[in-house]
């Protein structure tokens, strides 16, 4: 399966832990927060592992098959 992320930044606190595990697809900010680099859809799993790491559950995975 194929899947895209999509990253609420009204959620997000700029933990950055999303964009240490995959700065190939997420960067920060000016103020530390996430930013989606690249739409591309990505490896389902990967997708959910990514969103997996941020504690505020500001990454939604959506199904792009
Ligand atoms: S882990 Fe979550 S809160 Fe932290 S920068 Fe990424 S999206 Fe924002």
């Amino acid at each position: 399966m194929r899947a895209q992320l999509r990253i609420d930044l009204g959620m997000c606190q700029g933990h950055g832990r999303c964009y240490e595990i995959a700065p190939d697809v997420i960067d920060a900010d000016d103020d530390g927060l996430a930013v989606l680099t690249s739409t591309e859809p990505m490896d389902a799993a990967r997708a959910k592992e990514i969103a997996g790491t941020c504690p505020e559950f500001a990454i939604e995975v959506e199904d792009a098959s």
